[in-house]
Parts: C-alpha cells; structure tokens; sequence
C-alpha cells in the first residue's frame, strides 16, 4: 500500500478562498476584522511563524498588527499592552506568540488576553469550554487536523485514535476533540512505556512530540490514518516532522507531509477564528463601523 498524501497547503488554500469570501463581507458590514500578534524577543522560529501569520491575514483581508517588544520587556508592559487591546473594538483576535522569555509567565499573559479575543484558544475558559464539548475557539493546531480529516471524509467515530505528545497546545486539545467526535482516544507522552504498543494499535495516529525519526514503519498498523504535527529543524537546515515519512507512507492509508501538511493549515484556522470572532462582534452590533 502506498498512502495517500494529504495536501495541506492546497486545502489551506481553499479553506482562506472561503476566508477571503467571509471577510469582504464583514468589511462591506462595516467591520473590518483585525487581529494583533505580539512577539517578545527576537527567536528565529518564532519570526517565521508570526511572518506566515501576517502575510496570510494580509492575502484574506484580515487587518493584522504586529506588535514588537525586546527581550528584556517587563511582564507588566506586556500585560497592560494586552489589557488594551482587550478593550479595542477594531481587534478581534489577540495572539501572544510562544515560546516567551522565562521572566514573563506565560500563564499569566494567556489568562490576561480576553477570552473572546483568544483565538489560539489557550484561555482557561476555551480550554474548560474545549473540555465540556463548546469549544469557543478551538486551539489551531488541532484544529486544522481536525478540518485536514474531513476533507479527506475519515470519520474518527469509533476509531483508535493514538495521540502522541501531551503539550496544553496540540497533544491534549487534540485528544480531547478527537474523544468528542466518539473516538477512543489513547495519549502518549515521554514517559510511555513502550511507545510502540500503543501506536500499533492506531486507526489513526497523530504525532506531535517534537522528535524526528520517532515513529518508524513497525510502528504503524497497515493502513492508518498518520498525521504529523511534528516540525524539526535539522543540521543541514531542512524541515522534517516526527515521522518517518518514506518508511511509514509504504503502510499507512493517508499521511500528512512535513512541511505541506499541518503547518499551512495551523495559520488557517488562526484566520478562521479571527473571523468568527468578527463575525460574533457584528452580529452583537458591538462593532465599530470603518466605513465613516
Ligand atoms: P512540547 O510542548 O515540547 O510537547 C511535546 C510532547 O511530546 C510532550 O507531551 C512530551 O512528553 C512528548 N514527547 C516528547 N518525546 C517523546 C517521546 N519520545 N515519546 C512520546 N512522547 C514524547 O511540543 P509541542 O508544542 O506540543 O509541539 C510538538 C511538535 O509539534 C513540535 O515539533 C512543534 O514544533 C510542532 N508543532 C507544529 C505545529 C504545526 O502547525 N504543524 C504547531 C505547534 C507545534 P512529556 O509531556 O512527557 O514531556
């Protein structure tokens, strides 16, 4: 069996056509949807990840403003900057780019951004609403593997589904939207015995730890659904995920490249919560008009 390869970037593209689409009407409404991404420090990885997050707000429409601190900023200069731009009718949505400097609890920012501007969905609300099944705005990540499952029409319903990586931003909201859609969801972090035991067993199986090279082709049933959130950078400057993508793609039914798969459609699902976020404001009449 050879997989097929599920084509991130191409969905990603129709996902932001339908993007572009929602946003020209929110502005012909007179609410023009603006999402504010604050990046502390100058981080290489994080640069690139805010630079894809700028441009492809720009390619739909959606007004972003980068909002820049050094280092060495205080954490209260960073809270009272968020405490702003809570209360700013022309944002919608307020990312705090992570991994943060270790002076500045990053508990702290998440729970100061408001939670109907949250649209990393990292609040302590969306996350407690994620857990009773409303999910205000589902985090990115998982999210854009939940729409890269649906268009290939798999049903997660009564399926094994294997998470590994347990982080509070992909491994277990993505287990926790999985269970909710009906599927029998197991999760494995570094201290699973036997990491093989369990993934063997995966219908489907998403993989975000962080290692590359970590699950090999004995790993996967024949077959599987295998999703790679994994992003490494390696010695010689290339990109590759979690899997081993020329090993596993020979057994599993779908698999998800590295880049081309996840990634593209993380930056998507930003948008798509910026706008629902937008669209939630004018619905409620709480918008400023930018046509005057
Ligand atoms: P993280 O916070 O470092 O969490 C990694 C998780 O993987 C932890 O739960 C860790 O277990 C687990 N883990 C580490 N080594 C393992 C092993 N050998 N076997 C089983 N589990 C293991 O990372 P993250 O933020 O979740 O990100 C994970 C990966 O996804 C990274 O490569 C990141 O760059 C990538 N990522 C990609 C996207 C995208 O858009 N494609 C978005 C976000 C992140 P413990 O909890 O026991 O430490």
């Amino acid at each position: 069996m050879v997989a097929k390869i599920i084509d991130g970037k191409a969905l990603a593209r129709v996902v932001r056509g339908e993007c572009k689409i929602r946003a020209d009407k929110l502005i012909a409404a007179g609410c023009h949807p603006g999402l504010a991404v604050l990046v502390v420090g100058s981080d290489p990885a994080s640069r690139v990840y805010v630079n894809n997050k700028v441009r492809a707000c720009t390619e739909v429409g959606v007004e972003s403003t980068l909002l820049e601190f050094p280092a060495d900023v205080s954490e209260e200069e960073v809270l009272m900057k968020i405490k702003a731009l809570n209360t700013d009718p022309a944002v919608h949505g307020i990312l705090v780019q992570l991994p943060l400097p270790e002076h500045i609890s990053v508990r702290k920012v998440l729970e100061t951004i408001s939670h109907e501007k949250d649209v990393d969905g990292f609040h302590l609300y969306n996350v407690g609403s994620l857990v009773l099944g409303n999910s205000v705005f589902p985090p990115c990540t998982p999210y854009g593997v939940q729409k890269l499952l649906e268009s290939e029409g798999i049903d997660v319903r009564g399926q094994n589904v294997v998470v590994v990586g347990a982080s509070n931003i992909v491994g277990k909201p993505m287990a926790l939207m999985l269970m909710q859609q009906e599927a029998t969801v197991a999760i494995c972090h570094a201290r699973t015995r036997d990491l093989a035991q369990f993934t063997i067993l995966a219908d489907i199986l998403v993989v975000a730890a962080g290692k590359p090279g970590l699950i090999v082709p004995q790993m996967v049933k024949a077959g599987a659904v295998v999703i790679d959130v994994g992003i490494n950078r390696m010695p010689d400057g290339s990109i590759v995920g979690d899997v081993d993508f020329e090993g596993v793609k020979k057994k599993a039914s779908y698999i998800t490249p590295v880049p081309g798969g996840v990634g593209p459609m993380t930056v998507t699902m930003l948008i798509v919560n910026t706008l629902e976020s937008a669209e939630r404001v004018l619905e409620a009449g709480r918008h400023i008009s930018s046509i005057n």
